[in-house]
């Protein structure tokens, strides 16, 4: 690397026409605050991926890279969802830059923890985990919810940094390597650690977003945490085959338990149980074929290999275009 190296600052973006006017002058501040301190190059650039908008994010985006170069621009076709987001912005960003940083649009991550991230990157770390210091600002259920998840993440196997989520330092270096991952069903914070290189953490504060709301309800925390599970481990299925195995080993007791009752002449009372245990297995037998089923579909996702982002629109030009307009 000769000189300063270039940062992109990679912002995911859907629906935030509210928040962005507040935020993005923040982010170029940092970039131009972090170079003139002498930590990064001026050719830095602020990178906003549009997810797809309904409201006017795009034109806010469009306007700022009017405003100012530093600012830039990509739009996926559609939306398609926080991480494939995030995942566009950095391949975008892999052959124009040295480093990356990912961070939320809407200001609940310390941006200011930023400085210390490129520092610990200039003292060698290819990637720096931002983890949150605290969580007083959750509800006493996100807080729960979430812990729980990285312990149940870790305790099925998937090296997930504790209290981590997506605000995060890359360097090009690794974005090259981690390109070569080409499944569809992306959980970027089990996967990062997955390509290895020196890594760091840095702490930082979370606040309540300085406006809009969040797109995360329930219904999607649980979607991305069995996402997460499922495609960074095999062990619910280990796990059902346990369960199987153990019921199995069971019933057979129960078999010659129910013989040798038979030849001894007492009768076997009790419909209930007979009806209890007919129940029970049914009730694991669908959750495992649909635990099983889940693995399945996404194997045909995989399968598939469809493309993870669009990108239709872009404020720049990275290489010679093909189309007209
Ligand atoms: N986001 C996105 N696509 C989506 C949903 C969210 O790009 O389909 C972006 C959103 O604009 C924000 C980030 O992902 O920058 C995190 O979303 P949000 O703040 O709603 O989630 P929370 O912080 O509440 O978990
Ligand atoms: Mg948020």
């Amino acid at each position: 690397m000769s000189g300063k190296p270039i940062l992109w600052i990679i912002i995911p973006c859907y629906n935030e026409e509210e928040v962005l006017p507040i935020t993005a002058p923040q982010f170029l501040h940092k970039i131009l605050d972090l170079t003139a301190q002498g930590l990064i190059s001026d050719k830095s650039r602020v990178c906003f991926v549009n997810d797809g908008s309904r409201d006017r994010t795009w034109q806010l985006i469009c306007q700022f890279a009017q405003q100012d170069p530093h600012y830039i621009g990509i739009s996926q076709s559609r939306n398609r969802g926080h991480q494939n987001a995030v995942l566009a912005g950095l391949m975008e960003a892999k052959d124009q830059c040295d480093v990356t940083i990912s961070i939320d649009c809407d200001g609940q991550d310390d941006i200011n923890a930023m400085d210390e991230m490129v520092r610990k990157y200039l003292a060698g770390a290819e990637v720096v985990y931002g983890v949150r210091s605290r969580r007083d600002t959750d509800t006493f259920f996100k807080r729960f919810t979430a812990e729980g998840f990285y312990h149940l993440m870790n305790l099925l196997g998937a090296d997930i940094v504790f209290n981590h989520a997506d605000y995060r330092l890359i360097s090009a270096r690794v974005l090259e390597h981690f390109a070569d991952y080409h499944e569809v069903n992306i959980f970027l914070r089990g996967m990062v650690p997955l390509a290895g290189f020196p890594s760091e953490t840095v702490a930082y504060e979370r606040h309540e977003r300085l406006a809009g709301e969040s797109h995360y309800p329930l219904s999607k925390m649980l979607g991305l945490a069995f996402d997460g599970i499922t495609s960074l481990s095999n062990k619910p299925i280990r796990l059902i085959t346990g369960v199987g195995l153990l019921f199995s080993i069971l019933s057979f007791i129960g078999v010659v338990w129910a013989v040798v009752l038979g030849v001894l002449g007492s009768t076997v009372a009790g419909w209930a149980s007979t009806i209890c245990i007919v129940c029970l297995m049914g009730g694991i037998q669908l959750v495992c074929l649909g635990v099983i089923g889940e693995y399945i579909g996404k194997i045909y996702m995989e399968t598939k290999a469809r493309p993870r982002y669009i990108i239709s629109e872009r404020t720049w030009q990275p290489y010679e275009r093909k189309y007209h307009g």
